[in-house]
């Protein structure tokens, strides 16, 4: 399969393409500034349109589908548990929810891990932040401030937005609860200041994923654990970007010095089935008792056995290990692209979670010309390209997505 083609200028898909998104703007909220491309199906790393032209996908929708599109074991996990038991609520415990409790217990290495199963990031954050001030109260009963970073992101409900550390998506939803302090991201002094009595939780990501892939210094995350032993507070880490195997470990935290109490995560843990979860260990793990949390959809058996699916995938293929031999693979690309362009600052992140530091605000026009040649990326901010390819990328799509880059980035300094 040529799997970098560039997409034919066929009038037919132009065409279907334009209805869709006409259809779009007729009666889905605008909230989301699209994409052209229609892409109707998906094969490890690529994405096809209903013309059968192909695109290398470096973003993998959002960090999500981390064993590629269509992966022949999570199908199959999906298909036969939706032929056999789609949903009973949480008033019956099903195999599959069992299942993954256990698993991430496992993975997390946590023996006496509780999992609490919500739908999404933001579900998974809300949970926790519930969680954390439960905690708080139990202690005593103004302990119910959260401290989190500037430039990070936690989602869009109410309570994770006001933890998302970037004002400008703040503005039309306040008043919010009043409970986050937001202290900057590099100074861990200023950050052990901010954790009080007070404090319930500190929550971060180890990569700012959203705010810019971002890893933070291990001056910080250490900063963020001793205050939260200090006072009492849960050190809470939000894993929905960089968990399952995303920084070349199960979870990101996993690559540093520092042991949170809880975790949340999302994205990838089902390849692309929407699922979140929050894991907790120590006396974290036991804040929650009956009635204190529910969703309705949360452990759902199709939903528990994809991500089921997944995590025995990577254990069994030994994802990880691959994940961080591509890496150095895409990072040794990333810097070559750093010497042959002036565009090119360098590059940031970790794993297989990347950003391309430009030296001009045209983030938006090299995401454009990559995805004309064939290649899809993200402009996170004006001037960082986001890299998100499967666990599963091969060396030969690094290459190929590496040379179409390199057009994409002489492109946008020729508009520069
Ligand atoms: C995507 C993301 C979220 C929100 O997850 P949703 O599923 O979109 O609600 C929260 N935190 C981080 C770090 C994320 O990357």
């Amino acid at each position: 399969m040529d799997h970098a083609k560039p997409p034919a200028a066929s009038d037919g898909t132009a065409a279907a393409a334009e209805l869709a998104h006409a259809r779009d703007a007729a009666h889905v909220m605008p909230t989301y500034a699209r994409r052209d491309p229609v892409f109707v199906r998906g094969q490890g790393s690529v994405l096809f349109d209903a013309d059968g032209n192909t695109w290398l996908d470096f973003l993998s929708g959002l960090a999500v589908t981390s064993l590629g599109h269509a992966h022949p074991r999570v199908t199959a996990a999906i298909a036969d548990q939706a032929a056999t038991l789609v949903h009973t609520s949480n008033l019956f415990v099903t195999e599959p929810m069992l299942g993954l409790a256990e698993r991430l217990a496992e993975i997390t290495g946590w023996d006496d891990a509780k999992v609490f199963f919500a739908n999404c990031g933001a579900t998974a954050n809300e949970a926790a932040l519930k969680l954390a001030r439960r905690h708080g109260k139990a202690i005593h009963p103004d302990k119910v401030r959260v401290v989190t970073l500037d430039r990070s992101f936690h989602g869009r409900t109410m309570a994770t937005l006001e933890a998302t550390g970037q004002p400008e998506k703040h503005g039309p939803f306040e008043p919010f609860m009043d409970v986050v302090d937001t202290v900057a991201h590099d100074d861990p002094p200023a950050l052990k200041e901010a954790v009080t009595d007070d404090h319930c939780a500190v929550l971060l990501e180890v990569v700012q994923g959203e705010g810019g892939v971002r890893p933070l210094d291990p001056a910080v995350l250490a900063a963020a654990r001793q205050a939260c032993d200090d006072h009492d507070a849960l050190l809470v880490v939000d894993e929905i970007q960089t968990g399952m195997g995303r920084l070349g470990e199960w979870f990101g935290w996993q690559t540093t010095e520092i042991v949170p109490d809880v975790i949340t995560m999302a994205k990838a843990l089902a390849n692309g089935l929407p699922i979140g979860a929050v894991v907790a260990h120590g006396d974290a793990a036991t804040v929650f008792g009956p009635g204190d949390h529910a969703t309705t959809f949360g452990g759902n058996p199709v939903t528990a056995a994809a991500a089921n699916a997944v995590i025995d995938t990577i254990r069994d293929e030994r994802m990880l290990q691959a994940a961080a031999v591509r890496s150095h693979r895409l990072i040794d690309a990333l810097e070559g692209l750093a010497l042959r362009h002036d565009l090119v600052l360098g590059w940031r992140g970790r794993g297989l979670l990347l950003g391309i530091e430009l030296a001009q605000p045209v983030a938006a026009d090299v995401e454009l010309a990559a995805e004309h040649a064939g290649l899809v990326v993200n402009a996170v901010g004006d001037a960082l390209v986001r890299l998100a390819p499967p666990l599963t990328v091969s060396n030969a799509e690094i290459a190929a997505a590496t040379s179409i880059l390199s057009d994409a980035l002489d492109h946008a300094s020729q508009g520069a």
